[in-house]
């Protein structure tokens, strides 16, 4: 593939910007058939020449950056950020996300890796986001059923009637179905641990209302077999490796 095919895919611009960003002298690649201790950085200046993407690292303008043929990464949602492209109020979480992110060309209208569902503003932690829109429909489809734990803080303290009413299910107002939670632990007098299998508006808020507390903190601690890893600090992304993609789903 051609180092500027490269470089369009991964999301650093037009195919016109990618091949200026080498003729310029601002890519250089280390491939991975050089061992590891002896990897070294290749300039180069010709835009045309061949690569085989796979495992290449490519250091743009100073900046490493493994090329990946789909994007799968992992966000640490901080509070006071939206889960939208023209956020409303506060900052959109894809302003935590560097450019070529933002930018990787897809198949649809939308470029750049989505969300996988949404978080409200105020609420925290693990959010997955991909160019990749069968990855996204799995991970997001009720029908899918993949757990997520929801570490809710609650206004008034939680008693044994609204965790047996939050597992049998409550019903919520758009929908005449009962909706449960498929766990629920009591982990404090006003903390309790939710997994939901489904992702309806405003689900954990609205199923403590129906059994009469308030939710008063949010934080998304797991998604599917895995946990947010401690140390991902509020408002960072990284890679989402094999071995997680295989826990998720
Ligand atoms: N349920 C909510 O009420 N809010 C979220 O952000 C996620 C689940």
């Amino acid at each position: 593939m051609q180092l500027q095919e490269i470089l369009y895919s991964q999301g650093f611009g037009t195919r016109r910007v990618c091949a200026g960003l080498v003729q310029q002298g601002w890519v250089a690649v280390r491939e991975p058939t050089v061992a590891a201790a002896e990897y070294e950085y290749r300039p180069c200046t010709d835009a045309t020449s061949d690569y085989d993407p796979e495992g290449l690292v490519l250091r743009v303008q100073g900046v490493d950056w493994p090329y990946h043929a789909k994007a799968y990464v992992l966000l640490n949602k901080p509070a006071g950020t939206e889960c939208s492209q023209k956020p409303s109020t506060y900052p959109s979480i894809y302003t935590l996300l560097p450019a070529p992110l933002r930018q990787r060309p897809t198949k649809s209208a939308v470029q750049g890796v989505q969300a996988v569902g949404r978080l409200d503003q105020d609420t925290t932690g693990m959010l997955l986001l991909s160019d990749d829109g069968q990855f996204i429909h799995r991970m997001s489809s009720p029908k899918k059923h993949v757990p997520k734990v929801y570490q809710v803080t609650t206004k008034h303290p939680v008693d044994g009637a609204q965790v047996t009413q939050l597992l049998a299910g409550v019903v919520l107002d758009d929908d005449p179905k009962p909706v449960r939670a498929a766990g629920c632990e009591v982990v404090g007098s006003h903390r309790l641990d939710l997994t939901l299998t489904e992702g309806k508006y405003h689900q954990v808020k609205r199923m403590l209302a129906a059994v009469g507390n308030r939710v008063e903190g949010l934080h998304r601690s797991r998604v599917g077999g895995m946990d947010l890893p401690a140390d991902l600090a509020p408002g960072a992304w990284r890679w989402l490796g094999e071995d997680e993609m295989q826990l998720l789903t």
